[in-house]
C-alpha cells in the first residue's frame, strides 16, 4: 500500500533521512521545514500521514496539529508527531491537541512502519466515509449536526485483562475521566465485548499466550465490532507482538509502566475518532432515507418504490402468494388547489397520506407516486382483499372532509382507485404499475370516487400478453 507522506522538520539532516527511509518502502515524500509550509503543504497535497516534528521555530508542532485536526477538510489526516524529548507531558498534550500518535527519536524503524500502515488503512476508511457526505452534500443534503464536534458524553470503555492487580490500576486511570468501565476477564469471551457496544476495547496482555492478541483479531472479523477502535497493553519485550497487533487492525498500543494520563489521552484519542466515524455514517443513513422519502407526506418516494417493488415481487416468486397494488389519485384536485390555495392543497394531500397509512398493514408500503397519486404495495395480498381495503379508503375519504388549519374552512375530497393484482412469477413491477394504471383510468372516467379492478383476464396474464 503506497502512500504520500509529508514530512515536517526545521533540521535538514533529520528530513533527509526520514525521507530516504520512507521512499526505501516506495512510500512518496513531500518534505517542509516550517509549520506555516506545512499547513499549506496539507491543504494543497492531501498528503495521507503527516510525521511531524515537535520542536520548530515560528509555528511548533502542536499548534500546527491542533489546525489540521480543527479543519474539517484535513481533521482525518493522521498526524504522528516526533520529538526528540522523551518527555511524558509532551506526549499526552500532542495526544490532546489531538495527534494520532507520538514517537520519540530516533525513531524505530520497525515501529514506524506498521505504525504508517495502521495510520494510513484507517484513513482510508474515514475517506470512504467522507466521500459519500461529499456526494450528499452536491445533492443539497447539509449535515445538520457539526461533524467535528464530540458530544463529550462520557465512553464506555471495555477492558479485558485476566490479571487482577493490574486490572484495578487501569480502572483507576479510566475511571478517573468518569468513563464506564466494563471489565472482561475471558480473552475467549468476543460475544460478550459484541453485546457490550462500546465505544473503545483495551486489551491488556498478561501473559505469553496468543489468547489477547487472538481476540483482537476475532473482534476485527466481526461485524458489530469491526470499526471498534482496540487499544493494547503490554510490557516492552512484547514489541513484536505490538507489531503484528497493529497488522491485525489493532489502533494503538501503550507500553507498560502505564502513564495514567498517556492512557487516558490515547483512550480518548480513539474515542473521538470512532466517535466522527459513527456520525459521518449516521449523516449518510439519514440522507440515504432523505433522498427516498417524500418531503411533504413523509411517505416513501416513487424512487424507492421503483427499487422496492421488484424485490417484493421476486419474493412472490418464491412464496407463491399474490401481490396487489392500488393506484390512487385525488379527483378534481387542481379544483382544491384553485379554490383554497397551494398551502390547503398541501395540507389535502398530507391528510390523505395519513389516511392512507391508517388504513394499511405495517408491511404495506404507501407511496406518494406523483403530484396527488399515491401507490400501495400490499404483499401476500389476493386482489379481493386488496379491493375491500380499497373501498374502505374510498369512504373514509368521502364522508369525512379535510379541515384546513387556521380556517374554517372543510374541503370535500374523492379519491379514484385502480386495482391490479399479480400472481404470475415472470411479472415485473412496471407492468403491474401500468395495469393498476389502466384501471384508474377506468374509473376517473366511469363518474371518480370509485373503486375498480384489473379485469380478470388482465390480471392473470398481464395487460401486454391480452390478445389483439
Ligand atoms: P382528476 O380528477 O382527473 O385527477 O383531476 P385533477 O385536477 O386531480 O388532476 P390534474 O392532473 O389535472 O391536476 C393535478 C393537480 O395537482 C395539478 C397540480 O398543480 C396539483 N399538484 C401537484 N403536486 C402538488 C403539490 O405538491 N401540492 C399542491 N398543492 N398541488 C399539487
Ligand atoms: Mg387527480
Ligand atoms: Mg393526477
Amino acid at each position: 500500500m503506497s502512500a504520500r507522506i509529508l514530512i515536517v522538520d526545521d533540521v535538514p539532516t533529520s528530513v533527509r533521512l526520514m525521507a530516504a527511509k520512507l521512499s526505501n518502502e516506495y512510500y512518496e515524500t513531500l518534505t517542509v521545514s516550517d509549520g506555516y509550509q506545512a499547513l499549506k503543504a496539507v491543504a494543497e497535497h492531501h498528503p495521507d500521514l503527516v510525521l511531524l516534528d515537535v520542536m520548530m521555530p515560528g509555528l511548533d508542532g502542536f499548534n500546527v496539529c491542533r489546525r489540521i485536526k480543527e479543519n474539517p477538510k484535513t481533521t482525518h489526516i493522521p498526524v504522528v508527531m516526533v520529538t526528540a524529548l522523551g518527555g511524558r507531558e509532551d506526549r499526552v498534550h500532542g495526544l490532546n491537541v489531538g495527534a494520532d500518535d507520538f514517537l520519540t527519536k530516533p525513531v524505530d524503524d520497525t515501529t514506524l512502519f506498521a505504525r504508517i500502515r495502521s495510520l494510513v488503512r484507517l484513513k482510508r476508511t474515514l475517506e470512504q466515509w467522507r466521500l459519500r457526505e461529499e456526494t450528499s452534500e452536491r445533492f443539497g443534503f447539509n449535515a445538520d449536526v457539526d461533524l467535528l464536534v464530540d458530544s463529550g458524553t462520557k465512553a464506555h470503555v471495555i477492558l479485558a485483562d485476566d490479571s487482577t492487580i493490574q486490572k484495578s490500576n487501569i480502572c483507576e486511570a479510566l475511571a478517573a475521566e468518569n468513563d464506564e468501565v466494563t471489565v472482561i476477564d475471558d480473552y475467549d469471551a468476543p460475544g460478550r465485548i459484541v453485546d457490550l457496544a462500546g465505544d473503545v476495547v483495551v486489551i491488556s496482555m498478561s501473559s505469553d499466550s496468543d489468547a489477547p492478541l487472538r481476540l483482537a483479531s476475532r473482534l476485527r472479523s466481526l461485524e458489530p465490532t469491526r470499526q471498534i477502535p482496540i487499544l493494547l497493553i503490554g510490557d516492552a519485550e512484547d514489541s513484536d507482538r505490538f507489531i503484528k497487533a497493529l497488522e491485525l487492525g489493532v489502533n494503538d498500543y501503550l507500553v507498560r509502566p502505564i502513564d495514567e494520563q498517556e492512557l487516558l489521552a490515547r483512550v480518548r484519542t480513539q474515542v473521538r475518532r470512532k466517535r466522527y466515524q459513527d456520525r459521518l455514517q449516521a449523516t449518510f443513513l439519514q440522507h440515504l432515507s432523505m433522498a427516498l422519502t417524500d418531503s411533504l407526506t413523509g411517505l416513501h418516494n416513487r424512487r424507492y418504490l421503483s427499487s422496492h417493488l421488484d424485490s417484493v415481487m421476486r419474493r412472490m416468486g418464491d412464496s407463491e402468494k399474490p401481490v396487489s397494488l392500488l393506484m390512487i389519485d385525488v379527483d378534481h384536485f387542481k379544483r382544491v388547489n384553485d379554490t383554497y390555495g397551494h398551502g390547503a392543497g398541501d395540507e389535502v394531500l398530507r391528510e390523505v397520506g395519513q389516511r392512507v397509512l391508517r388504513n394499511i398493514r405495517g408491511f404495506d408500503l404507501a407511496v406518494r407516486f406523483g403530484g396527488e397519486e399515491f401507490v400501495v404495495v400490499m404483499p401476500d395480498t389476493p386482489i379481493a382483499v386488496a379491493l375491500t381495503v380499497a373501498e374502505r379508503l374510498c369512504e373514509m375519504m368521502a364522508d369525512e372532509p379535510v379541515r384546513i388549519s387556521d380556517s374554517q374552512d372543510k374541503v370535500a375530497v374523492t379519491l379514484s382507485i385502480g386495482v391490479a393484482e399479480s400472481r404470475d412469477r415472470g411479472d415485473v413491477g412496471e407492468r403491474l404499475l401500468k395495469r393498476a394504471d389502466e384501471a384508474l383510468y377506468q374509473a376517473k372516467k366511469s363518474g371518480r370516487n370509485r373503486v375498480v379492478p384489473t379485469p380478470p383476464k388482465m390480471t392473470e396474464f398481464g395487460a401486454e400478453s391480452l390478445p389483439g
